[in-house]
């Protein structure tokens, strides 16, 4: 192989970015990310064009020598912060829950801010305890 499984490899080009990040069971998550506007690129949700666009990067050609796809190229667009709330007009909606993560909120993920977020939620549920209405919290920042 052209390197460990979980090496992450993120290039920069002129025209898209193109990156490469290791996951466990040795999957491996290919991405090419041009600029919204730029329409041409639309056609890399074919896993053909995608795979033809990445084979022009010579370290992404030796890794696509050696994987196997095994899903379809997925787009991923719309990057906004998303913010859930389990309660509406001052009611839980569903107690017994305790929500961290991604199920919680999402930022834009070029930003890196996702898997801090969760594990300050889990140091914080586990420091204090769970939330509960009338029970006040310290502040942790
Ligand atoms: C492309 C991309 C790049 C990112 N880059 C960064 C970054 O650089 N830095 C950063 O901090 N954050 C980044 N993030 C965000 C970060 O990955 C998430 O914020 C973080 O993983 C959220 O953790 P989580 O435990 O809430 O959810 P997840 O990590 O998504 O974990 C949820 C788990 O639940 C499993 N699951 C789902 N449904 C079921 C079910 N029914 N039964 C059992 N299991 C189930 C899933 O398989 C998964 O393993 C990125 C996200 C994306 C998509």
């Amino acid at each position: 192989m052209p390197g460990l499984p979980v090496t992450r490899t993120v290039i920069a080009l002129d025209e898209f970015l193109a990156g490469k990040w290791g996951a466990d069971n040795a999957a491996v998550q290919l991405v090419v990310a041009p600029l919204a506007a730029d329409r041409r690129f639309r056609a890399v949700r074919d896993p053909r064009v995608f795979t033809a666009v990445l084979r022009t990067v010579p370290v992404y050609a030796a890794w696509l020598d050696v994987m196997d796809p095994i899903t379809d190229v997925f787009p991923m667009a719309g990057l906004h912060n998303t913010m859930r709330r389990l309660v509406v007009d001052g009611r839980p909606v569903a107690t017994g829950l305790l929500a961290i993560g991604d199920s919680v909120c999402t930022t834009n993920p070029t930003l890196g801010r996702g898997l801090a977020l969760a594990r300050l939620a889990v140091m914080r549920h586990t420091l204090f305890g769970a939330p509960r209405p009338g029970r006040p919290r310290p502040r942790t920042g």
